[in-house]
């Protein structure tokens, strides 16, 4: 393949997953651009059996159950209306789809967030990518867990599911691909057990960065790994002060992924 073929076949991949690298700033470093194609995907590990292929285990003591396949009350959504030409936030019972013991995205519903913030914690969840139906790239399987409802994990079918690395299943969305690709097939259950250091700011200054420790199906994929920013799509992330505890929030992306016993220790 001469260098010219080589690039608009690599520039047709990337605009096939909706992204054009070369337009995306370079990440520091200076290697990789965000979402950048070029970027080497991780190596595919295939994970040891595990409790989630049946029923889902118990939680700790300890844990606060975000939810136990029943219902959603630790959960609400938030929504616009326009009212007299204003937009306007409001908050509702969420209404994704409640099956079998897990909860399932409901496209055009919005994303959910818990009631309780938290800080830094310990969060398990499951979740099962549903029928792939043909479709590749970031449209297989794409939801994500928002710790402090700003700092994402990608959750995306990513078995035998070429997309950017830094969007992967498991990855620091558009920042730090996973170290390895641990991913199910889809409508398979698997798990995400994640240790959350929430960062640290003073005044408008930034202390300590947010770092994640990701523990896919058992696999060490983020291994206390820091957040450049908060979670932002084809742009650098950037710093911002906020407030020491924050809902978590799991994203809507329009796909049927489904979530069951979700359980979170916080660490204060
Ligand atoms: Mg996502």
């Amino acid at each position: 393949m001469t260098e010219l073929n080589l690039f608009s076949a690599t520039a047709a991949l990337a605009l096939a997953s909706g992204v054009l690298f070369a337009e995306t700033p370079l990440l520091p470093g200076g290697k990789w651009h965000v979402h950048d194609m070029n970027r080497p995907v991780p190596e595919v590990v295939q994970p040891g059996s595990c409790s989630t292929q049946g029923e889902p285990g118990q939680p700790p003591s300890d844990a606060i159950v975000l939810f136990d396949g029943s219902d959603l009350s630790q959960w609400v959504q938030y929504y616009t209306v326009e009212e007299n030409g204003e937009k306007r936030s409001k908050v509702r019972d969420p209404i994704w789809k409640l099956e079998d013991g897990a909860v399932q995205v409901v496209k055009g519903t919005g994303d959910i967030t818990s009631r309780e913030s938290f800080g830094s914690c310990q969060l398990h969840l499951e979740w099962c990518a549903p029928d792939p139906q043909g479709k590749q790239g970031q449209k297989r399987g794409n939801s994500g867990i928002f710790l402090m409802g700003l700092y994402e994990v990608q959750v995306l079918d990513s078995y035998d599911n070429r997309t950017y690395a830094d969007g992967q299943a498991a990855a620091v969305y558009g920042q730090t691909p996973p170290l390895v690709n641990a991913c199910r097939k889809p409508g398979e259950w698997q798990s995400y057990d994640i240790v959350f250091t929430a960062p640290r700011f003073k005044d408008d200054e930034l202390l300590s960065p947010a770092y994640v420790t990701v523990l896919h199906n058992g696999v060490l994929v983020q291994n206390h790994t820091a957040f450049q920013g908060p979670t932002v799509w084809r742009r650098l992330a950037k710093y911002r002060p906020h407030k020491p505890k924050l809902p978590l929030r799991i994203q809507n992306h329009g796909d049927p992924v489904k979530y069951r016993n979700i359980w979170i220790r916080p660490l204060d």
